[in-house]
Formats: C-alpha cells, structure tokens, sequence
C-alpha cells in the first residue's frame, strides 16, 4: 500500500515525541508524561508501521533500546546486547504470543507438548549489567541503548545487596550478571519523606527515583539511598563453564553466588497457567514491598531460546505482559478545600475523570498549599496522577508544555468554603484553617465521626454517612444531642428503618459506660491521639484533674511535649468545651476513676521505668497486644519518639519514627528482638 503525505507525517511526528519522551526518561531520568502515554504513542507507530513495513527505518523508536548513555559518564560497550522485552498489555496479547512461538517451533515441540515457562515479577527499576571476574566485580553498567551503556561501577558497589565477592568457589572465571536495581516500597515513601522536610528533590514513583539514584556522577549520594538489586539473566560467561540448560537453573546459580533474586518467581506449564499466575500476582501485587508493572514470561528450556533468537529490540522468548498502569494523565479542571475535623483545609484535585490502575479516578490530594507551590500546578494543567495500591490517588507533577494559556493560580479561599468564617494561617504551620470551630457544619461532622470511632466512644452502627446525614437534618450539633436521639426521628433518616434505629440507640446506650482514655480521645483535642489520652488517664486517674492541670504538671506526663501541653490547656480554657463535657455527663457517660499506679506498682517489675514506643507493622503480634506485654511488665508505651524515649519496637515499613530514634541515638528492637524480649520475660505464650 502507498504510504499516504499524512501517514508520513503521522509517524515523523511519533518518531520525533517519543524520541523526546525517551530521552526525558532514560537521560535526564524526568519522564515528562506518564508510561501508559508513551505507550499509546509507540503502539500506534508499531501498528502504522506494520501496515506500512517499508516507512520502518533502523532509527525508528521501535527498533531501539532506551537511549544513548549520558556524555558525563564513562562509556562501556556491552559484549552482548542489552535487550528490551515484547509487551503483552491483556491476555489476548498473551495467548497470542504462544501461538507464535509454537509456530516458529513446528518442527521441535509437538502440540501436545506443554512450553514451561518462567514466570518473574516485573519490578520497576532500571536494568544493569554487572561483571565479576574471578569472583571479583570488576565492572556495572546502564543498558543505554543496549549497544553501550555508563560505566556505574563505583556507584553499584555501594549497593548493600551486590556482594562484592561472588561466594562458593565454582562460579565462571567471567560472568555478567544481569538485574533490575530498584527501591522497594518504603524507601521510596523514606527517601520522599525526608526530602519533603529538608526541600529536597521528591521523585515521582520508585522508578524515577532508582534511576536518579544510580545515574549519580557522586556516588556518595547512590551509597545514602535505599536501592537493591535483583538478579535475573546472565550475559557473558566463560566460555569453558557449563551451564544449566534452564533458565531457573540459572537463577539458582546467581542465588547460590550470592546473588538475590526474586522469590516470588515460578515455573508453570503453558501459557493458560501464565495468565493465572498474572492474575495471582495482581491481586498481590499491592501487598508486596517492591513495585512491579508487570510479570516477565521466559520460555525456560534454554535450546528453545536459543533456536527462537532475537528481533531487533528484544527477545523472542520472552514477553512482558503489563499491568494495568498506575500513572495517568489529565486535567486539573479544579480545586476545592476539603475541612477537616481541626478545620484544616485540604485542597483537593478535582480531575477530569480517568482510568488508574483499574479504576476511575475523579479526585485527587494536593496535600497543602506548599505542595501545590512546591508542583507549581495551575487549575487547567495536564497533571500526572499517581495511584499505587490503596493510597489516596496523588498528583505527582504537571506537563508543563500543555499547560493552556487561561490556566488560572490556585488561592486559598480566606473564608471557610463551608460556614464562611474566616481562614487562618499561622506561620509556622503548612496548613490554614477555618476559625469557626464547632459553629463550622463541617468540622462538626468530623468531630463527630471522632467521637464515635472505634477507638473513642466506638458507637456501633454510626457511620459516617449517617453522621453527616444527622449534621445536614440538624438532629446534631453537638456530642450530646447524639444521646437526645429518638427512635422515631432516627428511623426517617435514608436508608434507616426502624430496627437499624433500634440498634443505634442501644449502642449510644452502651457507649455511655466508657474509660477515661477513650472519653479523653473522643474530646478531639488537638494532637491528642490515643496514646496521649491514654498517658493522660493513667497519670491523673481523674478528669478534674486533667482540666486543672497546669502547663508543668502536663509535660511531666510521657509524651506530652510543649506543643500538645498548649493545645490541651487551650481546649479546657474554652467554656464551650467545659460545657460540652458537663452536658455528656449529664446525659449519663460515665467511666471509672480512681487514684493512679504509682510508681512504686511497677518498681518490682522488669520493665519499670523504661518509656517504649511502637511504631511500623508487626506480622506475628498485634500492636495493642505489643503495648499491653509491654505495660504488663512495668514498661510505660507513648506515642513519639523523644529524648525520654528508652527503646523503639520498630516492625515492617516504619518511617519517620525510625529515623528519629537512629538519630537519637535511641535502641531500636525489630519484631523478632521484640519478642525475644517477650520470651525473656516469659511472657504467656511466647
Ligand atoms: P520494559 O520496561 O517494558 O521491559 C524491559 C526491561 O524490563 C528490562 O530492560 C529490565 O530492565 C526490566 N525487567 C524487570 N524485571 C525483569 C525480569 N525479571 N527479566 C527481564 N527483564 C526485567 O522495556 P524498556 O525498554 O526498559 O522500557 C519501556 C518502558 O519504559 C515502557 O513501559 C515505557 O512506557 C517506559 N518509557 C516511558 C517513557 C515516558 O516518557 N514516560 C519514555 C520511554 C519509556
């Protein structure tokens, strides 16, 4: 078919975007435009192109790896090219590619004769090639454009999982391994986290931020981020050494030398248990502690590999089949300010809608205003919206180049969006809030939802949408009115019916017996989570007391520091809280008071006197279990880490915590030295 002026054009103009994309991705580690954008344009240049074979040319971005390695490293020619993978982006492309792989091996597997496949997350990090000469890493490389790469020798070294040292004695006297270096889940939030407080770069996903990381001409700043590898091919190896005839064979190998590779990888019969082990891995996939985009298949027998061989760009056995992608692209088409039960306003994204990772995507964070300076979003710009596992969808930057011109700043309104009382902000805080108070139908609502959640008051059957339901009828304006309700009033609401009624009335009845603690949480007070209220209880024994106590009595409590010594003087000080409190009791809430434990209880006990903190996910214990061991053998548990913090349990994925008390100098126990602990004290069942 003639290749029309248009069609010309069409694929001048993919060539010349996705070339810029590539090298915004690849070189300057700054994609522009999120992958699932990239991809839309390379598959429509694959398909012009394979309707018009004769316009491919040897520079097409189809027939590429990547791009060329950046002139200020060193450059290193690869002995064996450094491919890419086919994609799979459904299981129609899946199947597909078995059908064409049986059909170029006619003649040497029989149909009846299953393919085995080994089956390897995806993870999303950059490609390396490293070699080890007698054991010795000699040399790391990027895959650049497959042909050449950069010399990152220094900068992998100082990655704590590569050994340095091949272990065992019967490796080759030359072999490449070959990777994926990448950072798992929680350092990326750490390594984010930290460049938040300190004005540092904040990278889009972990992708982006493994490459920034390795491609570092100063690899001092590589050894201080938390990146891994994860071996998965050989390159060259010597050419006396035999190998195994299986792809997993191999992986084996690299495992026993030293080398981590990926647990979670199978080996499977036929390319239907393939599409069942890609649906596996999606539904676990948010539960694992590195990213993944997809499942690579690699045909495992390595003759058949080698008789399938290579098209230009990528391998012929193996494929990438592609979940579904968790950046996005749309508009910003406004900003509305969300308040919270504080009053703080939280400006969110209102999006054009659009598919993330499954589903439709209509709103996203914007955190604070230093956020949106910080993105320098407009109302109007074509942003990038993130979505991983169940995190609140994120806007991650904005494609400046599409920006329109009426794109209009956005400004934080100076009156509550809702009661219309005026907007705050203080000058040390990121954050600005409505000064209406309980006045404000919204604060009221989260006060609400506050009040009667799990931990607080724990009001069975009061759920937020009822809540909010209560607010908007005016049944409620304060805490007490939630215990004026009747029946009646109550059954008329949405969705309510007279037994759903019933029951509600008669948990409010049972949430009036309540403790100290939890009355205290339930108050709402500024900073005052669950631990402090319970701190506060346990060392006052009485309300009264609380409400009298002073600022130096206060901050004797443990986790009390100034800040919240301020906020819950300032909250007793307001007469409407005092009158809210008398109402409750008047109502009929009540809980136990009584002279606290003195110090004297715990002196016998092992723990006396030690202030421990818990922080992250613990696997084998649940953390209220955690704290209640720890109280049980005279052990005090408070909330944040502080000078007079004597030991942090830190589990799984614990953040800001962590740091802090490395910083302080403070011991740290993980889960198992936390039980050992246990067990030292013969804790029942442990
Ligand atoms: P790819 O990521 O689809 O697949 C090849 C790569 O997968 C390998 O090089 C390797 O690094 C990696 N990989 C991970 N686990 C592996 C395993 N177990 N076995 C083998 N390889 C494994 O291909 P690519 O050429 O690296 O990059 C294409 C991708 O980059 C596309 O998803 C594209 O969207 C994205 N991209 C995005 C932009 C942008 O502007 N956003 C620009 C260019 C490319």
């Amino acid at each position: 078919m003639m290749i029309t002026a248009e069609v010309s054009k069409r694929i001048q103009d993919l060539r010349q975007q996705l070339n810029t994309y590539s090298h915004q991705y690849y070189v300057l580690d700054e994609p522009s435009v999120p992958d699932a954008e990239y991809d839309r344009l390379y598959r429509e240049l694959e398909s012009i192109e394979k309707e018009f074979p004769d316009s491919v040319t040897a520079d097409s971005p189809t027939q590429k790896v990547g791009a060329p390695p950046l002139a200020s490293f060193t450059q290193i020619t690869h002995e064996r090219p450094m491919l890419s993978l086919e994609n799979a982006m459904n299981e129609t492309e899946l199947v597909d590619f078995e059908r064409k792989v049986r059909d170029r091996l006619k003649t040497e597997i029989d149909a009846s004769v299953a393919i085995e496949y080994a089956c390897e997350p995806k993870l999303d990090g950059l490609a390396v090639s490293i070699l080890y000469e007698n054991g010795q890493l000699v040399q790391a490389a990027t895959r650049g454009d497959g042909a050449t790469g950069e010399n990152i020798t220094l900068n992998v070294r100082t990655i704590k999982n590569v050994p340095l040292v091949l272990r065992g004695t019967d490796y080759p006297a030359r072999l490449e391994v070959r990777g994926e270096i990448y950072i798992p889940k929680a350092g990326f939030e750490k390594l984010n986290e930290d460049a938040r407080s300190n004005d540092g770069k904040v990278f889009a996903n972990p992708r982006n931020a493994a490459a920034g990381s390795l491609r570092q001409l100063d690899s001092r700043i590589t050894a201080k981020r938390p990146l891994e590898l994860c071996a998965y091919s050989i390159g060259v190896v010597s050419e006396e050494y035999a190998l195994p005839n299986k792809h997993e064979e191999i992986l084996q190998c690299l495992k026993q030398w030293g080398l981590k590779i990926n647990n979670d990888m199978a080996v499977v019969q036929g390319i239907q248990a393939c599409v069942d082990y890609f649906a596996e891995m999606g539904r676990k996939r948010d539960s694992l502690d590195y990213d993944i985009d997809g499942i690579v298949f690699k045909i495992n027998d390595l003759a058949i590999q080698q008789t399938l061989g290579f098209v230009a760009r990528a391998p012929r056995w193996a494929i990438a089949a592609k979940f579904p992608a968790q950046e996005e692209i749309t508009l910003l088409e406004g900003v509305d300010f969300q308040v919270g039960r504080t009053g703080a306003l939280t400006p969110v994204a209102r999006l054009k809608p659009v598919h993330v990772a499954g589903v439709i995507v209509s709103n996203a964070t914007l955190h604070n205003m230093d956020e949106i300076a910080r993105l320098g979003v407009k109302i109007g710009d074509a942003v990038i919206i993130r979505r991983a596992g169940d995190v609140i969808p994120q806007v991650v930057s904005v494609v400046i180049d599409r920006r329109p011109e009426n794109a209009t700043d956005i400004v934080m309104p100076t009156e509550c969006p809702v009661c219309g009382s005026n907007v705050e902000r203080i000058a040390t805080e990121a954050v600005a809030r409505c000064s209406g108070g309980l006045y404000c139908g919204a604060q009221r609502k989260e006060a609400i939802k506050h009040f009667s959640s799990r931990k607080a008051l724990d009001i069975d059957g009061l759920g937020d949408k009822l809540v909010e339901q209560l607010v908007d009828a005016e049944l409620i304006n304060s805490f007490d009115d939630l215990f004026h309700l009747n029946l009646e009033e109550v059954a008329a609401l949405d969705r309510m019916a007279e037994k759903s009624a019933k029951n509600l009335l008669a948990s409010l009845e049972t949430a009036k017996n309540t403790t100290l603690g939890r009355f205290l949480y339930a108050l709402g007070i500024r900073e005052v989570g669950v631990t402090t209220a319970q701190n506060l209880a346990d060392y006052f024994g009485f309300l009264e007391r609380i409400q009298q106590a002073d600022e130096a009595t206060l901050l004797a409590v443990p986790d009390v520091g100034e800040i919240v010594a301020k906020h819950i003087l300032a909250f007793f000080k307001e007469e409407h809280n005092q009158i809210i409190i008398e109402q409750l009791k008047k109502v009929g809430l009540s809980w136990p008071e009584a002279e606290p434990a003195s110090a004297e209880d715990s002196a016998g006990l092992p723990l006396a006197g030690k202030v421990y903190v818990i922080t992250g996910t613990l696997s084998e214990i649940s953390r209220d279990d955690a704290k209640q061991f720890l109280q049980q053998l005279g052990g005090k548990v408070t909330g944040s880490v502080s000078a007079k913090t004597d030991c942090l349990v830190a589990g799984e994925k614990a953040g800001s915590k962590l740091t802090k008390a490395e910083a302080l100098g403070i011991d740290i126990l993980d889960e198992a030295g936390f039980i050992k602990l246990l067990q030292l004290h013969q804790v029942e069942g442990f």
